[in-house]
């Protein structure tokens, strides 16, 4: 598979997400916590750089207009979930198809 790659002990790591294996030096840490920053007794997964830009490009700045159109603030759970499960299907079509 990866016969002239040199292998450098463990220094590799697999990615949570496609499961490639990649060297541990272009791997990007996923803290499912949230906090990088705090290492103790931790053990961080990882990412292959492709999953990263894919996870970093997600269109989340339309959340929060999609939040304030809804009225989001306002309504009690059901109502919004049933308004936004709508307005999502209006802006990107339905939840459950493949694209
Ligand atoms: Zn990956």
């Amino acid at each position: 598979m990866w016969g002239s790659r040199k292998r450098r002990g463990d220094d590799t790591v697999e990615c949570i997400a496609c499961g490639e294996t990649v060297d541990r030096s272009d791997a990007r840490e996923y803290d499912k916590e949230g906090d990088r920053w705090d290492r103790t007794g931790k053990e961080f997964e990882h990412l292959c750089k492709s999953c990263h830009t894919d996870l970093c490009h997600q269109p989340r700045d339309e959340l929060e207009a999609l939040l304030v159109d809804i009225d989001a603030g306002g309504l009690d759970e059901l109502e919004f979930l049933d308004r936004y499960c709508r307005a999502v299907e209006d802006r990107y079509g339905p939840v459950d198809s493949e694209r």
